[in-house]
């Protein structure tokens, strides 16, 4: 696909950003080249739309700058994963390792029903860390997660401290698939993510 191509030379590598040693992959020169960024969208919009998705949770910060199009696109809603603090309502959250310390998402309680469809859109992922834990969040845990969960919230009545939530809380969305514009060759190759499937456009320049 030739669209590929203009999209991973559209993304500007900076060195030494935001520290030292780091290649950062700026996309605000992708996002502000109308042609490219349209082709972007129109790859993953082609992707989703027949798949029965209802909601596309975009990944603060950098995938509100795709999820939102990709939404109106697949006629399905938008939903932000936020950075602890932002959201105004009641909100669930689950933590995540960095390089250095911890970070949380956040979503609205109620953002999504349960058994809703759902796709995680990103600009970029690394380690899968943050991808992995908008899967969490969104609902769906894994087998023994879910376990500790029932005995926990039904029994004692505590919190899990895998995720730091509820079970009783969660809303028990399915994640169909995680997508991104860049992805490290080794993450590409895997194609899953906490069993879920990965989508990635372009390696890193
Ligand atoms: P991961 O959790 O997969 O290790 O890291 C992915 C997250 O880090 C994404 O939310 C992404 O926005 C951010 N990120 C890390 N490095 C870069 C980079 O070089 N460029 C961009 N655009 N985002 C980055």
């Amino acid at each position: 696909d030739p669209r590929l191509k203009a999209i991973s030379d559209a993304i500007t590598v900076v060195p030494h950003f935001p520290k030292p040693g780091i290649m950062f992959q700026d996309i605000t020169t992708l996002v502000s080249n109308h042609k490219v960024f349209k082709h972007t969208v129109e790859i993953f919009v082609d992707r989703y739309r027949d798949m029965d998705i209802s909601v596309v949770a975009g990944v603060e910060a950098r995938g509100f700058m795709f999820a939102p199009s990709i939404a109106l696109g697949i006629g399905a809603k938008f939903i932000p994963l936020r950075k602890p603090g932002k959201l105004p309502g009641e909100v669930i959250s689950e933590a995540y390792e960095l390089e250095y310390g911890k970070d949380r998402l956040e979503m609205h309680v109620g953002a999504v029903k349960p058994g809703e469809r759902a796709l995680v859109i990103d600009d970029l992922v690394a380690t899968g860390g943050t991808l992995s834990a908008a899967i969490r969040l969104l609902g769906e845990l894994p087998n023994l997660c879910l376990r500790l969960h029932i005995v926990y919230d039904l029994l004692l009545q505590t919190y899990c401290g895998y995720c730091d939530s509820g079970w009783l809380e969660r809303n028990g969305a399915e994640v169909v698939e995680c997508a991104c514009v860049i992805g490290l060759p080794e993450l590409k190759e895997r194609r899953l993510l906490n069993g879920k499937p990965l989508y990635v456009l372009v390696e890193p320049r």
